[in-house]
Order: C-alpha cells, then structure tokens, then sequence
C-alpha cells in the first residue's frame, strides 16, 4: 500500500464557470435604507426592519486566468483606509449601495462594542471528553482566557460564536460537537484549531501547518501530550485525504488559546474563512502523526486576523521543489530547509538517509515550501454562513428556508451564529447586539403539519409484548387502549391508557384541529415556546433542548419562577387543553378505581421537525402519580421498556438495557394518561416526534406539601390555581358524538403466559 501523501494542483488557465451559491440566494436589498438594530429592550411583537444582510456575503475572487489574473490584481493599487467588513475584495466589482453601507457600519458597531466587554461566563467544569479523534477539544472544557501579549487584529471576523452549539447549528461546515475536525461520509469540511499547538504547527496570514488530532493523553501533571502514533490510515487523515481529491474546501476555525495565532482574538470561536488542502503528510518527531498544509483560498484581500498596520503581500503561484525516492519511487515535496525526506508511511527510506533514521524534531520548513502557492480549482462556498435573509422585505418562509435556518443564522448585524432559541423569531445571541429577526411562518395544515420526509426510517409496528395486559373499551367519544404494567411479582402497578381520536372529535369546536390552527397562529406574546438549556447553561459548552417549551401552572422543578406562566393569564386554549386532558386522567384512573388528583401543571413542548426524547422516567418527588397529554399536529410513538437495574422479565442487567415492551403511537387529537407512581420506578419510556410540526401539552399534579420551602408551595399554589372561567371549558370527552369503532386489536405475539392482576371497574 502506498497512498498519495503529497499533491499539489499546478495553475492551469481555466475558463470561467460561474460557482453555484451553496446556500439559500439571497434576497435583493429592499428600496429603503435598513433600520439600525434593535435594543435589546425592544419587544418581538414589534421588530424594526432588519439591516440588508446582502451587502455582507463574502464573495471570493474568481480567477478567470488562473495565475495571469493574480499578477493583474496584484498590480492594482493597495486599497487604503480601515478595513470594512463585508467590502468584496478588489477583483470582484461590486455597486456601493447605500444600504450596503448602513449594514456595513452599523455591523462594524455592533461587532466592536461587543468586544469591549464579553457577557460574563459561568465557569463549568464538565467531565473531560474522550481524548481519542479530537482536535484540541479539551479547549473546551476550561473557560478561555484572553491570550496577554498579542497584537491587535486588522479586522473582526466576518462570523464568530461564544458557544459550541451556536456554531455547530449555525455553520453547515462545521457540525463537530465534540471534535476538532468536521467530517461527514469521511470527507472533511471544517476545522476547530485552539490551545494543543504541536511544535511544527505553523501559521500566518495564508497558511496553517496544523497536526491532525488524536494519540493524546494526559501526562501526571495534567497536560495533554501526543503519547501514540496517528495510525497509517486513520479516521482524520484520511477525511482530509478525501477532502483533498474532491477538492473540498475546510472552513477553519480558531479559538482563543491558539498560541500560534499572531493577534489578539476576542470571542471563543473566530471563523478564518474556508482553506484548501496543500499538502499531507506522515511527520516522525516523538511520535509519528498526520500534518496537514491548509492554503487561504482567497490569498489576495488582507485577512481580518492579520496583525494591525501590517501589509499583506499575495504570493505568486510557486512549487516547492520535489525528489523522487530511490526507495519507493514516489515524488515528493521538500518540506524542511535541512534536507529532503521520504515521508511515505511503509516505504524502507521513511525519514531515513543512508539507513539511518533522521531525527527531525527541530528542523525548520523550507522558505520553498512555505512561499508555496496554488490555485484552488474547486467550487468555493459563496459565503461562510448563511446570511438570514430579510423576511421583512417580503422573503416568503419556504421549506428552504427553514431547511436552511431551521437551528441556526448568523447575525446580519454583528456576525454572532446564533440558535433558534425562540418559536417564532430570530434573536441575536450576542447582548451588545440584541438585534430580533421576525420569521413569518407559514399557516400549516395539519396534513403539512404529518408530512414527513422521503426516505424517512419505516414505521415500526406497534406492540405490547404478553407481559402487558390490554384492556380496550370506549370513554366518550373515544376508543381506549388500556395497557397494564405488572411488578416483578406479576402485581399490577400502573396503567397507560391511549385515547385515540377520530375526525369527528378532531373538527369538533374547539377540538383538536381548533387547538392546532390557534397555537400554529398564536402571536408570541401570548404563547411564547422557546429552546432552554438542557446542560451547562451560559457556559462555552451550554446545550439548549432540541424541542420547544413553555410551562403554565404550578412551578415544575428544575424551572425558573419566571419562566411558568400562571393559569390565571393562560390563553384560553391552554386551559381548554388542561380540561381535555383532566378528563381523561379522571375517566381513566376512576375506571380501575385509584386516586384521582387534578393536574395543575401544564407543558407545552413544540417540535418543528423530527426529534427524540431520549430514555427516561417522570418520577418526581413533588409530581403526582397521574400524567396526561394530548398530541397535536405530526404523530409521535412512544416507547416502554423495563430499566437494567429490575429483575423484570429476566436478571437485572449490570451492562446493557432490557427490549422494549411496548409501543404506541399517539396522533393528532390523541391523548395518553400514565398512571402509577411504581410504572416510574421500575420502567423508562422515550417519544419520538415525527412531521414538520407537532405540539405536545403535558398535564401533571404538583403536590405542595412534598415542596421544601414555604415560598415556592405559595408560588406554586397562586400560578397553579385553575381560575373561574375555565369552568366553562370542561370537558365530557364528546359523549354526544355517535360512537365509532376504528381500532384494531392490539398486535400480541403470543397468550399472556403471566397476566398482570388489572383491577376492573
Ligand atoms: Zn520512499
Ligand atoms: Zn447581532
Ligand atoms: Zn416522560
């Protein structure tokens, strides 16, 4: 085996061939001059116009002549004044619209306020990750700080981020929540680089010498040290030599403890821009590892992190000298002023002259290698981020443009990727900022609302395995499936009961296809989901919920007091929800005769595309024995199995889970009751959301005296009262409605060999 480790594309003159925009067009700037950002304090009922993003997509050279265009450029005069983001670099010719330079300034504002001052950082110390296949990724468990000494920057990157995950959904380059390297069906696309700088790495203006991650550990004192060779074929190189025989380009990204970049850096993580492979190659010092040589591919306009009244000189198209080994017979470059090497992985001359080894841990590269410039003659990225186009000029939401911006958008205003934290807008994440973007979602059918995509994973058959008994019957309206869960004796422990509805109650006034058109049209302030932190909040490595929420009533734990709005200034349709959903906990715990208490306490979740709840259970210590939910839009199933720990249905299991034991699906208008605070102990369930919108409202008993201060029973009491007016929102589950038989028998593999004792009423 001998892989091409070297390659270097010679400039050829190519015609023209206009790039295909990689991301969503952009909308034409509308006629009147942008507003300037909003203030923070500025609610989202209301936002101003946004600034045109179009003045600001980064429109890189395209070179007609290959190499002759470079010298043409070259020639032209150098380009004086402060450096303006967004500005098109001189070879492409560009109108200077008047609102181009509102964007561009008030941009430039906005992005230098925030750097006066960052929003101040919780310290988070997280377990460290898997060290194995990173690039520096141990950067992100410590709070960075600001690297003393350094040069300030000519620029301020055109797209930046504080947080990982504001990165990761933002940039379609760069997805990597763990890793250094962004790679996707084993081709590279992008590249975290921060503290963790190996002696060779290299950096400047056009160029970044960067080892490839992996083969570190950490030593006694805590440091973390290359300890293992990078394996010959290993996942990271050979990403990279994917990405460079498809001529892919890698958007590099440089955090703050990157000691080798030569200026100062204020945000965690600060876009270079996209790269083009070079070169690759296995390097010997202590250990043998991948290097790779990332050229800018846009060598002629002055990077924004090259130091401040510095000059940047574009290099002619140059090879470095090449020499064929005796050996192996492969040509290769001359990496080091020293002397030449073979550096192909298996060869007999590997980093060896005359049979004897070569040690080259302190050799230099040679001034050949590093002037080394090629043209890039793949198709480049038109802009590093998609830009949110400006719905406020009429750009319709179509599917592709919530495909595009369905996580995250970079700010048209300071740059910061950001996160859909909110249902029904966009908001820029940086505070200095606080720009909103207003998203005019498309009314949805319910039909639209259960579309899911081609080729989405096979519907999974429903089934309850002989150790869950059923019991079906009507209840109103309704056709109920009544699954029973036994202990580890066989003692019956708890119910979840499936009230599957039908089109007639769904078009009911005030049904279910009421409720979905009045959340789907609900203005934000009077029902406001929005994504919360699900771990490490306000940290570098905070995580936000996939799915969106909004809780009513009572305060669940874990919730800020703030954040649950009380019932008493609910909107009628979460009280009528509440209603439906107290009718069925009480038809159903009454019917096998337990204790029935009333929720007073309401979730609404949102999702607006596939997701998943992961494996849990929703025993609480101050929440009730009863859980009831009505589903609303796309379906979802749910899932139960026994956990490890039980003796349930064979040992219990140390390592590894238990199969499942049952799954339903729940559908538009369909509601579920749990019930059995010993169904929390012994079993977990998961939901999977389906379709392109789906809302789930959860009701739950908050019991006041398992609370532990007197403060938070008072709260919870006051925000969990059900006031008057709901009175006329009760519910009788449609008894008037004439009965309709739909439902199949529940699929059962085989006779229960042990039924559950259900008590019958
Ligand atoms: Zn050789
Ligand atoms: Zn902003
Ligand atoms: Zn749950």
């Amino acid at each position: 085996m001998a892989p091409v480790i070297l390659k270097i594309q010679l400039p050829q003159p190519q015609p023209y061939t206009p790039l295909t925009p990689f991301y969503v067009p952009l909308p034409p700037p509308p006629p009147p001059a942008a507003a300037p950002p909003t203030p923070p304090s500025s609610t989202s009922s209301t936002p101003p116009p946004a600034a045109a993003p179009a003045s600001l997509v980064v429109q890189l050279p395209v070179s007609q002549q290959g190499g002759l265009q470079i010298q043409q450029i070259l020639s032209q005069p150098p380009q004086s004044g402060t450096p303006q983001h967004g500005t098109p670099p001189p070879a492409v010719s560009q109108p200077d619209t008047p609102q181009s330079d509102t964007a561009n300034s008030s941009r430039k504002r906005a992005a230098s306020e925030s750097n006066t001052s960052q929003p101040e950082l919780k310290k988070t110390k997280l377990p460290t990750p898997d060290l194995e296949d990173q690039q520096s990724a141990s950067a992100d468990v410590d709070f960075p700080e600001d690297p003393q000494g350094k040069p300030n920057s000519f620029g301020e990157p055109e797209v930046w981020a504080e947080q990982r995950q504001q990165l990761c959904e933002t940039l379609h380059h760069y997805r990597a929540h763990e890793a250094g390297v962004y790679q996707n069906n084993r081709i590279a696309y992008g590249l975290y680089i921060d503290a963790g700088v190996s002696p060779k790495d290299f950096f400047d203006n056009d160029l970044i010498i960067t080892t490839l991650g992996g083969g570190k550990a950490k030593n006694e004192n805590g440091d973390v040290q290359r300890v293992r060779d990078h394996a010959i074929e290993g996942r990271n190189d050979t990403a990279f030599r994917n990405s460079l025989e498809k001529l892919q380009t890698i958007l590099v990204i440089v955090g703050k403890k990157n000691t080798n970049c030569p200026v100062k850096l204020n945000h965690n993580f600060n876009v270079l821009g996209h790269f083009h492979i070079t070169a690759m190659w296995y390097d010997k010092s202590d250990t043998c590892c991948w290097m790779v040589k990332l050229q800018r591919v846009d060598t002629i306009t002055q990077p924004w992190y090259s130091v401040e009244g510095s000059t940047h000189t574009s290099l002619p198209l140059s090879v470095a000298p090449n020499q064929v080994c005796g050996s192996c017979n492969e040509s290769t470059e001359r990496i080091y002023q020293e002397e030449w090497i073979c550096m192909t992985p298996g060869c007999t001359s590997y980093f060896k002259r005359d049979g004897v080894t070569i040690d080259a841990r302190n050799y230099h590269y040679s001034q050949a290698f590093l002037n080394a410039r090629s043209q890039f003659m793949g198709e480049v990225p038109v802009a590093v981020a998609p830009y949110l186009p400006d719905f406020t000029a009429g750009t319709p939401v179509t599917d592709a443009v919530l495909n595009n911006f369905k996580q995250g958008f970079v700010c048209s205003v300071c740059g910061c990727c950001g996160r859909q934290k909110h249902w029904k807008h966009w908001a820029c994440e940086n505070e200095r900022c606080g720009a909103t973007f207003p998203m005019r979602q498309q009314a949805m059918t319910i039909d639209e609302a259960k579309a899911e995509p081609e080729g989405r994973l096979k519907r999974q058959k429903d089934f309850a395995k002989p150790v869950i008994s059923v019991l079906q019957y009507m209840e109103g309206a309704y056709e109920v499936t009544k699954y029973s869960f036994p202990d580890e004796k066989g003692d019956f422990i708890g119910f979840v009961a499936v009230y599957k509805s039908n089109k007639q109650i769904n078009l009911q006034k005030n049904g279910p296809d009421d409720l979905f058109s009045e959340f789907s049209t609900m203005e934000e302030g009077e029902f406001h989901l929005e994504r919360k932190a699900a771990r490490a909040s306000g940290s570098i490595v905070e995580k936000l919920t996939q799915q969106f929420s909004r809780n009513y009533g009572a305060t669940y734990k874990f919730i800020v007091r703030t954040e649950s709005q009380s019932f008493s200034t609910a909107p009628e349709a979460i009280l009528r929800v509440l209603k439906r959903c107290t009718w069925a906990s009480e038809q159903a715990v009454n019917q096998h005769g337990g204790l029935y208490e009333v929720p007073n306490e309401l979730l609404a979740l949102g999702y607006t595309q596939s997701g998943e709840m992961g494996w849990h259970d929703d025993g609480e210590k101050t929440v009730g024995q009863t859980v009831a939910s009505l589903s609303l839009g796309g379906r979802s199933t749910m899932h139960f199995r026994p956990k490890a720990r039980t003796t349930l249905f064979g040992p219990p299991k140390a390592k590894g889970v238990k199969s499942p034991v049952l799954q339903f699906t729940l559908e538009h208008g369909d509601m579920m009751v749990m019930h059995g605070c010993e169904i929390q102990k012994l079993y977990e369930h998961c939901v999977y959301s389906y379709g392109k919108r789906r809302y789930a409202l959860t009701c739950r008993t908050m019991i006041f005296d398992k609370m532990v201060t007197e403060e938070e029973k008072q709260h919870a009491m006051e925000a969990g009262t059900i006031p008057d007016h709901a009175e006329e929102f009760n519910y009788d589950g449609d008894a008037e409605l004439p009965l309709q038989r739909t439902l199949k028998p529940v699929q059962k593999a085989k006779p229960a060999r042990k039924t559950a004792k259900a008590v019958k009423a």
